[in-house]
Order: C-alpha cells, then structure tokens, then sequence
C-alpha cells in the first residue's frame, strides 16, 4: 500500500494539469470547461525512488452554486481518505472563499499539506505566489503545470511530508 496525496482545489486551477506532469504523461483529463465527470482519479506516481498515490479530484463540478461548500466538502472526503493533501491554487487569481473554506477543512483534518501557487508561468508571475502565504499553510510552491516551472522543487516538498 503506497502512501496517499490527495490533490484538492477549485475546479480549473490546474490540478489535472498538474497530475499529469507529476506523472510525466497525460493521463487526468484537462478540462477547459469543467464539468464532466470522470471516474478514475487515482494514479500511480513516483519521485526521487520514492512512489506514492495521486487522487485526482474533480468531476463534481457541474453544479456551481455554492461552490466553496462543496468544494470543501469533496476536500474532505478525499483528505479522509489521504494521508497528505496538495491543495493547488490558481497564482494569478488568488485566494477565494473557496480558499478559505478548504483551509478550515485541512486544519481540522491535521495531515500534512502541500501548497501549490500554479499558473505560475514566469519570473513575474512569483510575486502573485508570495501572497499565498496568507492562507497560513507555510511556503507556497510557485509552480507552472503547464510548462513545468517549479515542479522539482514542489515533488521534493512533497515526498517530505509523504
Ligand atoms: P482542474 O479543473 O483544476 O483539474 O484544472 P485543469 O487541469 O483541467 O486545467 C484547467 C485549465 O487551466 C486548462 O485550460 C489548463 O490548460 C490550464 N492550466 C493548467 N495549469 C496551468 C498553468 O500552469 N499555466 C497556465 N497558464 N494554464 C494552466
Ligand atoms: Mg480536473
């Protein structure tokens, strides 16, 4: 049994994008326009010799009303279920209520978690990063899972706590 990360957030953050560069193929479907349901959202990942489980979420995300709740409900369940989170964020929008609402949810959990600041797509972008540190989860990893900026240091972060 490997350990597992579950990676939470609001929907179009980037988290299927950045599963599939954890995994260095594409295998979590990337939407443009979330909404459609998948069912299998767990994959086998390894890094530095070290391997563990990635639990993709998602695919609850047609219904938009009330989405803070619900995202927070869905962290929930798969941060039971988890033994460290990766709560990915979109840099460049920032922290939301949905934010917020999954933060009160991970510290209530108490497992370790992984701030990711994605969309981080270059060196001007660092600075929309840096303001993660106010979700009170330590460091934000500033990542691009689109071009794979930063995943290095976020993979090594994570097997840290895994
Ligand atoms: P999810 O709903 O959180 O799983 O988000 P997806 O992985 O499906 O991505 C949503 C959209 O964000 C897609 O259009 C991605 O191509 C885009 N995206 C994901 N990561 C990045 C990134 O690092 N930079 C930029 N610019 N776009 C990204
Ligand atoms: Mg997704």
């Amino acid at each position: 049994i490997l350990p597992v990360l579950a990676v939470v957030g609001r929907p179009n953050v980037g988290k299927s994008t950045l599963v599939n560069r954890i995994l260095g193929r594409r295998e979590a479907v990337v939407e443009d326009v979330p909404g459609v349901t998948r069912d299998r959202v767990a994959y086998d990942a390894s890094w530095s010799g070290r391997q563990f489980t990635l639990v993709d979420t998602g695919g609850w995300e047609r219904d938009v009303t009330g989405l803070a709740a619900r995202v927070a409900e869905q962290a929930e369940l798969a941060v039971a279920a988890a033994d460290a989170v990766l709560l990915v964020v979109d840099a460049t929008v920032g922290a939301t209520d949905t934010e917020d609402a999954v933060v009160r949810v991970l510290r209530r959990a108490g497992k370790p978690v992984v701030l990711a600041a994605n969309k981080v797509d270059d060196q001007k972008a660092e600075s929309d990063a840096l303001a993660l540190w106010n979700l009170g989860l330590g460091e934000p990893y500033p990542v691009s899972a689109l071009h794979g900026r930063g995943s290095g240091d976020l993979l090594d972060a994570i097997i840290a706590v895994l």
